[in-house]
């Protein structure tokens, strides 16, 4: 067994029992005598693993039978693209939050597509908080509202979804899903790359209300419509078949760990220890993001210069912790405590900051 701890925000840390479980499966799945990786999508052996991660989803969600699990390429950002094209109607116009780069990303495709704009945004502030319930310009006609729950390079994520009345509510939660319990039944669309919390890259997971999806844009791309997918199981052409067999083993880990509840315990204890931990040396680390926009997935935090930032990044790289540096476009140090990274982890990596302080500072 390797003792590196896994701190990349993407493709991230996976559950060591669903590794095993894919090195068990190869080369020979359950007397194939093929691999996963080299069997059909139209087998019997891989349509039971792709309704079964479906199946997991809903039940760890508590899906109503309005809405529907996909499976979709192109990852999040082909999401970005899809929700406009799909939802917004000729003439109308959409509302984002705006929150960080992914949102502006999402917000910017919307605009080549149809009409868009910020309902609010957390730009004058360096995006270092989430804009509260009195910052907000709804558009009461908007087709939809649309939030990214975290915000991976920014380390803030969303504690209260906003309420957007009778506007239906659309989130990314690329970099979260799946970290604590919540309401998905709200939402008439989520969307995630698996990449972050629950899998691989190579499939986007997406729930949206069948619904909804009768209002939807038909005169897409067979492709680019969320009908196809949805009527035809996510199976109207080969789908990222080992992605979606990782999700499974992924999902079946979160069901045995316990579930959402078990998924947040764990987050709750391991953010709070890291972020006690950056407190507990005001003079040496420091978290720009206001404490109640905190994000139990990104932790980011600074060092007093960035050279003691290399050299941190450098001592827990030869240490073992890897993936310590934050986003090439804001700096500083990131950990990407995801719900795999065990609480083990997290207590080394403190060891790690508390030792390096007291050295450096
Ligand atoms: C990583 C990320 C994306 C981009 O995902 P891709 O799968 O690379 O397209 C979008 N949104 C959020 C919140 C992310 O963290």
């Amino acid at each position: 067994m390797s003792t590196t701890l896994n701190f990349y925000a993407g493709p991230a840390i996976l559950p060591a029992p669903a590794i095993e479980r894919a090195k068990a499966d190869m080369p020979d799945w359950a007397g194939t005598g093929m691999s996963v990786l080299e069997i059909s999508h139209r087998s019997a052996q891989y349509d039971a693993v792709h309704h079964e991660a479906m199946d997991l989803l809903k039940a760890l969600l508590g899906l109503d039978d309005d809405h529907l699990v996909l499976f979709i390429q192109g990852g999040a950002s082909l999401q970005f693209a899809m929700v406009p094209m799909n939802f917004i109607p000729p003439g109308g116009s959409a509302d984002y939050v705006v929150t960080g780069s992914w949102s502006q990303k999402a917000l910017k495709e919307a605009k080549i597509v149809a009409s868009a704009r910020a309902a609010a945004t957390g730009e004058p502030g360096g995006f270092t908080r989430i804009p509260g319930p009195g910052e907000y310009e709804l558009d009461p006609a908007a087709a939809y509202l649309h939030v990214t729950s975290n915000n991976t390079i920014k380390g803030t994520q969303f504690h209260d979804f906003p309420d957007s009345g009778q506007v239906p509510l659309v989130a990314d939660m690329s970099s979260d899903f799946l970290w604590r319990p919540f309401d998905a039944n709200r939402f008439h669309l989520i969307y995630a790359g698996a990449q972050k919390n629950v899998g691989p890259s190579g499939v986007t997971i997406v729930i949206v209300r069948k619904s909804w999806l009768e209002k939807a844009n038909g005169k897409l791309p067979t492709m680019l419509r969320y009908s196809t997918f949805a009527d035809n199981e996510s199976l109207y052409n080969t789908p990222p078949t080992f992605a979606i067999y990782m999700v499974r083993n992924v999902l079946e880990w979160v069901r045995d760990e316990g579930g959402l509840a078990a998924m947040e315990a764990r987050n709750r204890q391991k953010g709070g220890l890291l972020y006690g931990t950056i407190e507990a040396h005001p003079a040496f680390y420091r978290c720009p993001v206001d404490p109640a926009s905190r994000s139990f997935m990104n932790v980011v935090f600074r060092l007093p210069s960035e050279e003691l930032e290399a050299k941190f990044v450098a001592e827990a790289k030869a240490q073992g912790m890897v993936g310590l540096k934050g986003h090439r476009s804001v700096g500083g140090c990131r950990a990407s405590i995801y719900n795999a990274m065990p609480l083990a982890g997290v207590q080394a990596l403190c060891a790690f900051m508390e030792e390096f302080a007291r050295r450096n500072g």
